[in-house]
């Protein structure tokens, strides 16, 4: 059981790149680490990461622009509605990208606290739905445009949403729920490593690469463990390993990579390379996809 207790204040700023920064507070939960909230900050859009349960990341989106914003995933509505507070923002919009209760679980609660929300989502089993998701639609947040991606395979109905603003230098975003996760991905509980190939590989993997990605769970340290184990001899592993070590220790979130990243140090983005095939004795991306995906589902995380 967890019980959440008012955010302490704001923390330092912390230099991201050029064009985004980050800002933190603190969200103490009872008999778990302290997890920080943290907000990314680009000229166009703003990404609050709002942690939420054991592992869960729920994130306000904010159109710079037109203080109009969207909430992914609002499993804790009222820190949603704080949120919404705390920026001065006008919230229209729920993403969810998948059924689990871990994701949609807030949409009823969150549609009777804040009136004519739009909610977006790919699959029935989500409650309090208003606007049906489906590959390549398209929609407004105020002026960023989001562009709905089907990835199913950890559930048949899972969405993932790409966040562009026209006549933008800047990264564009997207959020992956359960299906990219930094350095992992999530279980096939209804679909094939071809489905998963083709969301990670052809879909994702289609993104530009400097694209942010913002994930559904802080999974990244135990996934790194797994992806070292996979391939020993990869730098970028190694390297991400000891960063998100020292970032969760303190607190901070682990996220967000880019896609260019993951395919330096992901091994289900990695199931074309040699070094990921000869792992687990295969010959194509696809039955490595699945063979690594088995292997994870048994594999024991070291301690360090
Ligand atoms: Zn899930």
């Amino acid at each position: 059981m967890l019980v959440n207790l008012p955010r302490l204040g704001s923390v330092s700023v912390t230099v991201l790149t050029a064009a985004a920064r980050r800002l933190g507070s603190f969200y103490l939960h009872s008999g778990s680490v302290v997890r920080k909230s943290e907000t990314i900050i680009q000229a166009n859009m703003k990404v609050e990461l709002l942690p939420a349960l054991a592992d869960n990341y729920m994130y306000l989106l904010i159109d710079n622009e037109t203080k109009e914003a969207a909430v992914v995933d609002p499993v804790e509505p009222q820190k949603v509605v704080e949120a919404v507070k705390k920026h001065g923002v006008k919230l229209t919009t729920v993403l969810t990208t998948h059924h689990h209760w871990d994701h949609a679980g807030g949409n009823e609660e969150l549609v009777m606290k804040v009136p004519d929300l739009q909610v977006y989502g790919g699959d029935d089993r989500i409650r309090a739905l208003t606007c049906r998701a489906t590959h390549k639609k398209t929609f407004q947040v105020g002026s960023l445009n989001v562009r709905c991606l089907f990835t199913p395979c950890h559930t048949s109905g899972h969405i993932c949403y790409f966040v562009t603003k026209e006549n933008s230098s800047e990264a564009p975003a997207v959020f992956t729920g359960d299906t990219l996760f930094v350095a992992g991905c999530g279980k096939f509980f209804e679909g094939s490593g071809e489905e998963m190939y083709r969301a990670l590989i052809d879909i994702l993997g289609s993104l530009p690469p400097e694209t942010r990605v913002y994930c559904g769970h802080e999974y990244t340290i135990n996934n790194l463990k797994f992806a070292r184990h996979v391939e020993p001899n990869n730098a970028a592993i190694k390297q991400k390993l000891a960063w998100a070590k020292e970032h969760y220790g303190l607190g901070k979130p682990t996220i967000p990579s880019t896609i260019g990243e993951e395919f330096s140090y992901n091994p289900f983005m990695r199931v074309r390379e040699k070094s990921v095939q000869e792992h687990v004795g295969k010959k194509d991306a696809i039955s490595t996809m699945d063979a690594i995906r088995k292997e994870k589902d048994k594999f024991q995380v070291p301690k360090d």
